[in-house]
């Protein structure tokens, strides 16, 4: 076993920061491709910097953060937190009331962590629908949450969302849709309608996805419902201060769908120079993805060879693009038990410096020298953690 516990994943995350950090001392930023998609951004300007305060900054970027985020999303009010799971939790707290009942549908599950556990920490009962079959609401629901586009990029077909909609509102329940990374991907590539605009009453979207802001989470509804999570919100610490406000602020600003347009074309060119190398590669709404199924798969013969589970083998192709091709990915530098799926977004910033055939050449030579080395304990444990 190469990979045993959480504290190992710790280990592997910071032996791929220490190589990320030396990239850049050498190289500079330049040097470094991130196609995680996550890869944020904080695009302040230098007259920023002066307001970055506790009271005047909320005076001066309120404001903007008004003004650009019902652009974005819609609705009368908006409310920025630290993260989007922060938005969750304040809604939840806001909304929901030990005992009650909280209703999630999403394109497929499973959710993202986030809502569940709100859930429980307020002590109400969750259950979460893939199936329209299945969702019923009960006498003690008071909330329905929509995911418009999960972690994976499945977007919720839009007669879903609006049968969903129409059923919570029947019963005058309210409806919040987590549109973390759907706020752009189901309006700009599906054409969908914002949350907002279909009469949902809240929608969170995170402005690192799909965008180059901060890590952060933004909501907006009608007020009555946001002046309620506000207050939560202020009471638990959740909201963004103002550095995060001014990144998310100039972030809206700058945002162009075309780049995440453009990604569309592009993606069908690399999935067909990918699919010669890698068969099993699949497509993403904006560029591939190689499951960690797929890459275990490519590296064994037979089924008796196998003596890495998928999970390693998937860490392992993540560090190895990453160490010889300096190519960012998410399972190289997420936390412990983050996705092991191995996805290269080319709406990414990072994806305009690198073309097709070097981002082929790239992973035809990482799983080249993972098959080398996948039988060698001693160099795989050298990739992983040093
Ligand atoms: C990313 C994501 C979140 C959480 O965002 P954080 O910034 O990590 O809190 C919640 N829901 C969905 C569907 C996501 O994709």
């Amino acid at each position: 076993m190469l990979i045993c516990s959480s504290l190992d994943e710790v280990r592997r995350r910071e032996a791929a920061l220490r190589c990320i950090a030396s990239r850049v001392k050498e190289h500079g930023r330049t040097g470094l491709y991130d196609l995680s998609g996550l890869a944020g951004g904080f695009p302040v300007k230098k007259s920023d910097l002066a307001f970055l305060e506790t009271y005047a900054g909320p005076a001066i970027f309120s404001e903007s953060l008004q003004k650009e985020g019902k652009d974005h999303l819609g609705g009368e009010k908006v409310l920025a937190f630290n993260r989007t799971s922060a938005a969750i939790l304040a809604t939840i707290m806001a909304l929901v009331e030990p005992g009650d009942e909280v209703l999630h549908y999403l394109p497929k599950l499973p959710s993202h962590p986030s809502i569940p556990r709100s859930v429980k920490i307020q002590g109400a009962t969750y259950h979460e629908f893939d199936d329209l079959n299945d969702f019923k609401l009960s006498e003690k629901t008071s909330l329905v949450v929509i995911t418009g586009s999960t972690m994976d990029h499945q977007v919720l077909p839009l007669a879903d969302f609006e049968r969903i909609i129409e059923i919570a509102h029947q019963q005058q329940i309210p409806v919040m849709v987590d549109d973390a990374s759907g706020a752009r991907l189901r309006t700009v590539i599906y054409q969908q309608p914002r949350a907002l605009d279909m009469s949902a009453d809240l929608v969170v979207t995170s402005t690192d996805k799909l965008m180059d802001g901060p890590r952060a989470g933004l909501m907006a509804g009608n007020t009555q419902l946001i002046d309620l999570i506000q207050a939560k919100a202020n009471q638990f610490g959740l909201e963004a201060q103002p550095p995060v406000v001014a990144g998310i602020v100039r972030a809206l600003e700058h945002f162009n769908p075309q780049r995440i347009l453009d990604s569309i074309n592009r993606k069908d060119a690399l999935y067909q120079t990918v699919k010669e190398v890698v068969p099993g590669v699949e497509k993403t709404p904006t560029g591939i993805m190689i499951s960690a199924e797929n890459i275990l798969k490519e590296i064994t013969d037979s089924k008796d060879e196998t003596h890495i589970s998928e999970r390693e083998a998937a860490t392992l192709m993540a560090m190895i693009l990453l160490k010889d091709h300096n190519l960012i990915t998410i399972p190289a530098v997420g936390m412990p038990g983050v996705s092991a799926t191995i996805r290269l977004d080319l709406a990414a910033q990072d994806a305009e410096r690198m073309d097709n055939t070097q981002i082929s050449h790239a992973i035809s030579d990482a799983l080249q020298r993972l098959k080398q080395i996948a039988t060698d304990e001693e160099a795989c444990l050298n990739i992983l953690y040093e």
